[in-house]
């Protein structure tokens, strides 16, 4: 099931998308539990099992309403896999940012981003002018928790997995890598894009799926999630070591090859650019740059 959080008519919804992707249909929660999107649902509704039968009333187009981050604020910093792709990590060895080294380290590089960054589909990025004319686009696919947990083993980690959305992990390169720490040049206002809505872990694979990004149609990043270095289950286990995850916490699992910073010149992202995501079996994140 795909479950979109959106306005109509001053209200905020949650709701489930068609098939076609052209309708959603309101599930019928409280006001309250509807305001936090899909933060609301996954407290209220671990078990996935009777969310269908919440579904209430005549489906509204899709394109009537408008879509919000699935989760618009999330409860606190997202947590996000750094190099976690092999043609990745090799591409950032040869760029300017000289990683130490092209290997997969015996531990996933963990960071997080700021909980205000999130904007939705079809929102504004906004370029800090003043600040970095290094932007850039990172395409991931993002594990969104449902139950929580603390010390998750590998083999119970898929258990408490909710769902899954996409996030670009929009990225000041020079920030980035001259605090040493990746926080600051990952957490500018706006630069972590969700969405277009989150998809249920019984109706996707996660784990054999393909992530592309495209820059004005220019195809950039194609990836597929069984090339992961660090697979979902490890991503799990990792963050839950000694700190409990609760529902709706969000892991982004890293970026295929294929960033601006890896060409030779890098290629940022200016004013206009606009950076679309395709996660297969999942929808598409679209976003402009100004
Ligand atoms: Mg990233």
């Amino acid at each position: 099931m795909r479950i979109a959080t959106y306005m109509k008519a001053q209200q905020q919804y949650v709701g489930v998308v068609s098939d076609d992707g052209l309708t959603v249909q309101a599930l019928d929660v409280a006001p309250e539990t509807a305001k936090q999107g899909m933060l609301g649902l996954i407290r209220t509704h671990e078990d996935q099992a009777r969310l269908a039968e919440l579904a209430r009333g005549a489906p509204t187009p899709l394109d009537t309403v408008k879509l919000l981050a699935p989760i618009p604020r999330p409860r606190r910093n997202i947590f996000c896999v750094g190099r976690n792709y092999h043609a990745h990590a090799q591409e950032l060895s040869e760029s300017v940012f000289k990683a130490n080294n092209a290997n997969p380290a015996a531990w996933p590089i963990v960071f997080t981003k700021v909980p205000e960054t999130v904007i939705a589909h079809g929102e504004d990025v906004v370029l800090p002018i003043d600040i970095s004319e290094q932007i850039d686009y990172e395409a991931e696919l993002a594990v969104v928790i449902g139950k929580g947990g603390k010390n998750i083993s590998k083999a119970e980690a898929m258990n408490h997995v909710w769902g899954y959305t996409i996030v670009n992990d929009v990225t000041a390169r020079d920030v980035q890598i001259r605090h040493q720490q990746w926080d600051l040049g990952k957490s500018f206002d706006t630069f972590c894009p969700m969405g277009p809505w989150l998809i249920t872990a019984d109706a996707f694979n996660a784990t054999d799926t393909r992530v592309r990004c495209w820059v004005n149609d220019e195809l950039r990043q194609d990836g597929k999630t069984r090339d992961l270095i660090f697979d979902l289950p490890t991503l799990i286990e990792t963050c839950s070591r000694g700190i409990s995850l609760y529902p709706g916490d969000i892991i982004a699992t890293g970026t295929p090859a294929g960033v601006g910073m890896g060409f030779n010149p890098p290629r940022y992202l200016k004013s206009g650019d606009r950076v679309r995501i395709e996660i297969d079996g999942l929808g598409t994140l679209e976003n402009a740059f100004r």
